[in-house]
C-alpha cells in the first residue's frame, strides 16, 4: 500500500488521483490551494469546456507543436476515446461541433468537474481543500513530505499537478514550478502560448470587435512560415486575437513578424480578379468606396479603400487595371505587423515547464526523484486550440497515477 499525495486539483490531478485510487489498496489524497476543484476547468471554452477532439489519436500530434513525441504513451494508454467513454458511462452527455472539439451536451463546464468530483469520491480520494503546498521535506533523491499551510504532510508517492503560469487567479502560478526546481528539475523558461498577437499597424484597433470567418491566417517569422491555416481571427484595440491566431501563437517564437490575412482563401487571385471586373462592371457609374458591400463586412470596407491607394470617390469605370491587380493582391494578403504576444498571465496555456528529458514518458515518473511524478500543463508540452490541451492534461493524470 502507498499513501500518494496528488498536488492540484486541475483535470490533471482529479484524473492523477482517480487513476491512483482505481489500485483499492492505494490511499490517496488530493491536496487543492482553492475552495474548489477545477477552477481553470471551469472557464474552459467559455465556460462550455471542449473537454477534447473527436479527432483520431493519431492525428491529435499533428496539433501538438513542440515535445509531442514525449506524449505518445500518455495519449494512447488513455485516448480521447477512452476519456469519452469515461464521461459517458458517467452520465455526463457529449456533442461534437466544429473542427471535431468535444463538449458536454449542457454546454456547462461544471457538469465535467462534477462527474470527476464524484468520481474521487466514490473512489475515497481525501480532498483537502485550501490548502497550499509552500515546499518540500527532502531527503537525498526522495520527498519526505510537504509543507503546507494545513501543516506537514508525509506520503509514500507525490504527483505534481500544478498546472502552468498562466490566468494566476485560478491557482496555477508556477509555486509548484519552483518546488520542481529545488527538487532537482529543470524548469524550461515559461513563455505565453495561445495568446493575442500585438500589432504596429492601426487599423485592428479601427476594427476592434469585428470577427472574420473563413479567412486564412498565415504567420510568417524570419522568412519562414510558422502557421497558416483557415478559419476565424478577430480584431482587438491591441492586434489580433481570435481561434486562428491563437492557434498561430503557438507557432510564434516572439519579436518582429507578420501575419497575412487571405480575406478570400475560396477564390485565386485570378478568380477573385473576375469577380472585381464583374463588381466593378455593376457599380460602374459607382464611386469605389461604394461598390464592395457585397465583397466585405461594412467595417472593413473604408480600411481596404484606404490600404488600396484608390481614391475612394474613383468612379468603379475608371479603375485601372493595374489598380484592380493592386487591390487582388491585398485582398489576398492583408498584412499585420506583429512585434509581440499579450503576457503569460493572459495566456490559454503555458509553453515551458519541468523538462521532459527527466521525465520517464511511459510512467511520467521523475527521472531525478525517486517517489515523484509529474502530470499536465506544468511539464513543458502544449498544443493548439480544439480540446488537446485538456486531453493532455488528462491523459499524463491517467498515466501517472495509473503507473503506481
Ligand atoms: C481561459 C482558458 C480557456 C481554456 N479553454 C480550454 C478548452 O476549452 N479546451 C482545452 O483543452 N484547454 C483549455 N484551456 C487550457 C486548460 O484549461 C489547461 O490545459 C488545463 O486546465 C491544465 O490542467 P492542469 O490540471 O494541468 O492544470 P490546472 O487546471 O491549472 O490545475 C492546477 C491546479 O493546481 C492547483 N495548485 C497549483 N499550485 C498549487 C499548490 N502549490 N498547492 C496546492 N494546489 C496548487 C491550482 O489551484 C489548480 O487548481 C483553457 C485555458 C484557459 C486559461
Amino acid at each position: 500500500m502507498l499513501k500518494i499525495v496528488v498536488i492540484g486539483g486541475g483535470p490533471a490531478g482529479m484524473m492523477a488521483a482517480i487513476a491512483a485510487a482505481a489500485h483499492k489498496e492505494h490511499q490517496v489524497i488530493l491536496l487543492e490551494r482553492n475552495e474548489k476543484l477545477g477552477k481553470k476547468l471551469f472557464i474552459t471554452g467559455k465556460g462550455r469546456c471542449n473537454v477534447t477532439n473527436n479527432k483520431d489519436i493519431g492525428e491529435f500530434f499533428e496539433n501538438i507543436p513542440r515535445n509531442r513525441e514525449f506524449l505518445y504513451s500518455a495519449l494512447y494508454s488513455f485516448t480521447n476515446e477512452q476519456l469519452m467513454a469515461f464521461f459517458r458511462e458517467r452520465g455526463l452527455e457529449l456533442k461534437v461541433e466544429r473542427g471535431d472539439r468535444v463538449f458536454p451536451a449542457s454546454d456547462k463546464a461544471f457538469d465535467v468537474t462534477d462527474v470527476l468530483k464524484e468520481e474521487l469520491l466514490r473512489r475515497h480520494v481525501e480532498i483537502h481543500y485550501r490548502t497550499l503546498v509552500t515546499d518540500l521535506l527532502l531527503e537525498g533523491r526522495k520527498i519526505k513530505g510537504l509543507v503546507t499551510n494545513e501543516g506537514q504532510i508525509r506520503g509514500d508517492w507525490f504527483i505534481f499537478a500544478g498546472g502552468g503560469a498562466s490566468y494566476s487567479g485560478t491557482g496555477s502560478d508556477g509555486t509548484l514550478h519552483r518546488l520542481a526546481k529545488r527538487a532537482g528539475h529543470r524548469i524550461i523558461d515559461m513563455k505565453p502560448s495561445l495568446i493575442p498577437l500585438v500589432a504596429t499597424d492601426s487599423f485592428p484597433k479601427e476594427l476592434q470587435g469585428l470577427s472574420l470567418k473563413n479567412i486564412r491566417f498565415t504567420l510568417v517569422e524570419k522568412g519562414k512560415t510558422k502557421f497558416s491555416d483557415v478559419g476565424e481571427m478577430l480584431f482587438t484595440h491591441f492586434g489580433v486575437s481570435g481561434p486562428l491566431v491563437l492557434s498561430a501563437s503557438a507557432y510564434y517564437q516572439g519579436g518582429n513578424a507578420t501575419g497575412i490575412i487571405d480575406l478570400k482563401p475560396g477564390l485565386q487571385e485570378q478568380e477573385l480578379d473576375l469577380r472585381l471586373q464583374k463588381d466593378f462592371l455593376k457599380f460602374q457609374n459607382k464611386d469605389f468606396q461604394n461598390s464592395l458591400h457585397e465583397l466585405l463586412p461594412s467595417k472593413l470596407i473604408p480600411v481596404i479603400v484606404r490600404l488600396s491607394g484608390i481614391a475612394p470617390d474613383k468612379k468603379c469605370n475608371s479603375i485601372s487595371k493595374g489598380e484592380r491587380q493592386q487591390l487582388v493582391k491585398l485582398l489576398k494578403g492583408l498584412e499585420v505587423h506583429i512585434t509581440g504576444a499579450k503576457s503569460l498571465n493572459e495566456a490559454i496555456i503555458t509553453r515551458g515547464g519541468v523538462d521532459i528529458k527527466e521525465i520517464d514518458p511511459s510512467t511520467m515518473k521523475s527521472k531525478l526523484v525517486d517517489n515523484l511524478s509529474f502530470a499536465g500543463e506544468m511539464i513543458d508540452v502544449d498544443a493548439v486550440t480544439g480540446g488537446f490541451n485538456l486531453q493532455i492534461a488528462f491523459s499524463t493524470g491517467y498515466l501517472a497515477g495509473g503507473s503506481l
